[in-house]
């Protein structure tokens, strides 16, 4: 029973199927792999521009902190000036003697107007407001009215106005520098303020301020993509104008008594300006990239606090790098979608290249398994006799030649027998051919019956055969011939008239050192005509043949040889 053929395992179906149908395969394979590439490279993309935000970002913070530092300093340079400017007034006689008190006597003599008084004075304040580029540069006495000014002579004069309630002179009566930014009580114009106490053996007595306005200011500072803000969250100086006076997002100024904002700033409101944080993909909130007020370009923006000037100094960097971040991460993806295709094509081509030899590899492999089934066909029927099985001639002599050859090196013995079945025509002629060729199959395999393994049976005529009997001598020969001849004779052919008897003649000669395999042959030969000649059913031995007959003569067989040997020997006699 034949064995159940083993399931074959899920991979090897799966190459098979991979063999016999590549194209289709890929296919599917790339189908399947496409949204992959795509969502690596979308990914790669990704990356890479989040690494490039980051550089792009890192280096604006550089560049931001590198400008935070020039304009801090710029400023630090203008204002440090600028707030010493009351100190030295304050040091100056004529200023102090104004604000000293008058002795006991004085107040006896007719009061002189006072502009006339200190017309002097007003005059010097214009000349050190004038030199020193200042808007003006006033004196407070202690109750905060102004009692001298560099603009007593125009229409704006801030003489006996009162400036009790700024920060910078309620600062500098007690002691200290002050500074503030507010909107001029009598000139509506805005800028900075810094004052100084006068004092005489410690007292104060009175306040020196200076004020510098904002566009004076503003040639001082080069403000480039900057602003400043005061204590309040107001813009009070910016590079672009429109800001000032905009208050930043949750600025205490919103928290202020609308009094307080009118008397400082001479306004109510302030519009918030707007910083908003640019996002688009990839760029959040945590980048801190912002867009300050219409702005498209987006900024980074630094904060530097001076608590001791009350302002912030907001300097803007922009990075307009990050607008075209989008266009070459695009790029970048459509780079890699490409580089994923080119690999994923080169990999497939490679499979099909490999699935496709491989297929031809399993074709050439079967069709080499064909041709060598049909090859050792080939040479069975070309070295056998198909209606009996035996070798041929071709075969017989090839093995004639090897056998000859063995027995000359080792010395053993080597016998060729030829075998003729008797009045053979008859049975044709009685029965049919097929009855004869079924004889012939018939006696075949009574005779393959009898030999040993090395012994080699071909079929040299119609119904010729010869035996070749390697280390047989003639004698061991003629046993073998005769156990074959009495078993055919014993083995009629079975057939519906009657069983057909049949007999065998054989001639048997052995070889001889250096014998030519055409005369060996002959021996035999001529051994088995004696056997015909002789009565036929029997075996007779080259050496009982007269050597006028081996030599080729027609010399009587002498058959009497044979009756004479038959008692020694085992050979039979026509009788
Ligand atoms: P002898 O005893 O003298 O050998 O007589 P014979 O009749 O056997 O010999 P002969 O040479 O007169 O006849 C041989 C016959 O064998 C003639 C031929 O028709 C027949 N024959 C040869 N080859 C085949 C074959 O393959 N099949 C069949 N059926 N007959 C064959
Ligand atoms: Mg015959
Ligand atoms: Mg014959």
């Amino acid at each position: 029973m034949p064995l159940p053929a083993r399931p074959l395992s899920p991979f090897t179906r799966f190459r098979q199927h991979a063999e016999r149908t590549p194209i289709r395969l890929l296919l599917l394979t790339l189908v399947v792999l496409l949204p992959c590439v795509l969502y690596a490279a979308d990914r790669y993309a990704d990356m890479w521009a989040a690494r490039a935000l980051d550089e792009i970002v890192d280096e604006a913070r550089a560049r931001l902190a590198l400008r935070q530092r020039t304009v801090n300093d710029e400023f630090e340079l203008a204002f440090a000036g600028l707030r010493r400017l009351p100190d030295l007034l304050a040091l100056d006689d004529r200023i102090r003697d104004e604000v000293a008190p008058r002795p006991e006597a004085a107040p006896r003599k007719p009061p002189q107007p006072s502009a006339g008084r200190r017309a002097p004075l007003n005059a010097f304040l214009k000349t050190f407001a004038e030199t020193m580029d200042l808007h003006i540069a006033w004196l407070m006495d202690h109750s905060g009215t102004c009692i001298a000014t560099s603009n007593y002579d125009s229409a704006d004069s801030l003489l006996g106005t009162n400036y009790a309630d700024r920060s910078y002179f309620i600062a500098a009566m007690s002691g200290e520098r002050g500074r503030q930014f507010a909107v001029g009580r009598v000139s509506s114009v805005p800028g900075f303020f810094f004052a100084s106490p006068v004092r005489q053996y410690g007292a104060v007595l009175g306040v020196v301020a200076v004020k510098t306005d904002l566009p004076t200011l503003s040639r001082r500072l080069r403000l480039d993509a900057a602003f400043i803000t005061d204590e309040q969250g107001v813009v009070v100086l910016a590079n672009d104008k429109a800001h000032i006076f905009h208050a930043l997002p949750d600025a205490p100024v919103r928290d202020m008594p609308v009094s307080a904002r009118i008397l400082r700033y001479k306004r109510e409101a302030f519009p918030e300006l707007s910083l908003r944080p640019f996002v688009m993909r990839g760029i959040n909130e945590k980048h801190g990239l912002t867009l300050i007020g219409d702005a498209t370009r987006p900024t980074l923006l630094g904060v530097t606090h001076r608590p001791q000037d009350g302002l912030s100094l907001h300097v803007a960097e922009e990075v307009g790098e990050a607008l075209t971040l989008e266009d070459r991460r695009q790029v970048r993806f459509h780079f890699a979608v490409l580089c994923g295709l080119a690999v994923l094509g080169t990999l497939l081509s490679a499979a099909i290249y490999t699935l496709h030899n491989q297929s031809q590899l399993h074709i050439i492999e079967g069709n080499n398994q064909a041709l060598t089934r049909l090859n050792e066909e080939l040479r069975r029927m070309a070295e056998r006799d198909h209606l009996t099985g035996c070798f041929n001639r071709r075969r017989l002599d090839e093995a004639m030649n090897a056998e000859l050859a063995r027995s000359a090196r080792s010395g053993h013995p080597l016998s060729l027998a030829m075998l003729d079945l008797d009045h053979f025509k008859a049975v044709n002629d009685r029965y049919g051919h097929g009855v004869g060729d079924a004889m012939l199959a018939h006696v075949t395999e009574i005779i393959r019956n009898q030999l040993r393994e090395p012994d080699l049976l071909a079929r040299v005529g119609g119904e010729e055969f010869a035996l070749l009997l390697p280390d047989t001598g003639e004698r061991e020969a003629v046993a073998l011939l005769e156990r074959v001849r009495r078993k055919v004779e014993e083995t009629p052919l079975p057939h519906a008239d009657g069983p057909i008897p049949m007999t065998v003649s054989t001639g048997v000669a052995e070889a001889r050192p250096d014998i030519e395999p055409g005369r060996w042959m002959h021996e035999a030969d001529a051994a088995l005509y004696m056997a015909k000649r002789c009565g036929r059913n029997r075996t007779v031995r080259a050496t009982q043949v007269p050597d006028e007959t081996l030599a080729g003569g027609s010399a009587p067989p002498h058959c009497a040889v044979l009756s004479e040997a038959e008692s020694g020997d085992g050979t039979r006699d026509a009788g």
